[in-house]
This record gives structure tokens, sequence and C-alpha cells, in this order.
């Protein structure tokens, strides 16, 4: 079994719901070490998506990708829609006209993805940033893909992995971002970025799950 258009969509809107309950909690993080503006911010991006996935419907999984990206990089703002954006757009480019996706295959798109959030933003694990959950969730994904799990158990692992990730970033002291301002008065706060990254995973396992 693989991942099929309407199942991406489906992880889409998840998002969008996900996002919006969670608005709160996440410009709640973001007013700790940053600006308050995080969850405002992924809330409106997925809005945005939700809306662009009903007046153009996407005809595979890439394109669905791809619309997501060019919607987050226009709405989002901040340092996170960029980052997103850039996310969605190397998974769009990586599945490019493939009418479904298996676990290899969306291994290798959230792969590519994260490497262009790193690109993008230039940061390494332990910067207190979104990677920390990103990189540890493929980490943890390629090595179950690779020995022989299924998608949802693949997805599944990630998530688990992206929310050890995301409180590991609780103690760290940010070095990028806006956060990287606060010095040491960072520390003790739990990154933003990595926890709608443990959200975009988690909302994965769960859409998914089940699907051999
Ligand atoms: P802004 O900081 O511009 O207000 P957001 O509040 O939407 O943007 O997003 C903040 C999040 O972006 C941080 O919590 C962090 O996870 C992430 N972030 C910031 N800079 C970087 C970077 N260079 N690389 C990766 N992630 C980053
Ligand atoms: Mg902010």
């Amino acid at each position: 079994m693989a991942i099929d258009t309407q199942q991406v969509i489906d992880w889409l809107e998840a998002l969008h719901l996900v996002y919006r309950d969670n608005r709160h909690r996440l410009t709640d993080l973001d007013a700790a070490i940053g600006d308050a503006d995080h969850g405002t911010n992924m809330d409106r991006g997925f809005t945005a998506v939700h809306a662009a996935l009903a007046t153009n419907p996407p005809a595979d999984p890439g394109a669905a990708f791809q619309a997501a990206a060019g919607v987050l990089i226009r709405t989002v703002g901040g340092a996170a829609g960029p980052l997103f954006g850039t996310f969605f757009l190397r998974a769009a480019a990586r599945c490019a006209g493939a009418p479904e996706l298996d676990a290899a295959a969306m291994v290798s798109a959230f792969d590519a993805g994260v490497e262009g959030v790193q690109q993008r933003g230039k940061a390494v694990a332990g910067e207190k940033t979104m990677l920390d959950a990103l990189l540890p969730a493929v980490a943890a994904m390629r090595a179950i893909s690779a020995g022989g799990a299924s998608l949802s158990q693949v997805i599944e692992a990630g998530a688990s992995a992206a929310e050890h990730g995301m409180l590991s970033t609780i103690p760290l002291r940010a070095t990028k971002g806006r956060a990287s301002y606060l010095g040491e008065r960072s520390i003790g706060h739990q990154d933003p970025g990595a926890t709608s990254s443990y959200l975009m995973l988690r909302a994965a396992a769960d859409t998914w799950r089940g699907i051999a």
C-alpha cells in the first residue's frame, strides 16, 4: 500500500485543523523566546493551504506538496514561512509526477524537505530550532524504513522521534533565529518551530495510521 493524492490532501487538511487548534499554544511558546506570532503564522498559512486545495485540486502528491509550498511561502511570513515552504518545495521536487508514495518514497521526500530546511536556514542540530525535531525524525524514519517497516510504522517512528527532539530543545540555548537574541534567557523554553514540526509529524502519523 502507498499514500495517494487524496491521503496527502487529508494530511494537509489535518494540519489546517491542528494549527488552528494549537494557535494559542504555539504563540505562547513564541511569546517566551520570540515575538508571539508563530501560532498566528502557521494558522494563517494552513488556512490558506486549505482554501487553495479546494480551489485547485492537485493531480498527484507532488502537486499537493507544491501547492502547499507556494501558499506557505506567500502567507506564513517570519522565519518559519520560507522554511516550511522550502520543506514542501523540496519534497514536491523529490516525488514529482509519482501517483503514489510508498514508505521509501515518503522517507525520501521528507529527507529532501529537511535537507532544504537546513540549506535555507543554515542551522545545524542543537541550535534550538525546528531542525531539532526534524533531523531526528528523518533519521528515525530512514532507519526503520531500511528495516522494512510499513509506511504507518515509519511515520509513527518519525513522530515519536520528533516529540523527543521537540522536548530536547527546552534546555538548549538558541543560536539561530529571533530566540538567539535572548542568549542565555532562551534556556528553559521549548522552541515553537520544533513544536509545530512535531505537530506536523504527529498529524501525518494519525492521518496515515494503519497504512501498510
Ligand atoms: P519569526 O522568528 O520570524 O517570528 P516564527 O515565529 O514564525 O518566525 O518562527 C520561529 C521558529 O522558526 C523558531 O522557533 C525556529 O524553530 C525556527 N527558525 C528560526 N530560524 C531558523 C533557522 N535558521 N533554521 C531553522 N529554523 C529556524
Ligand atoms: Mg515569531
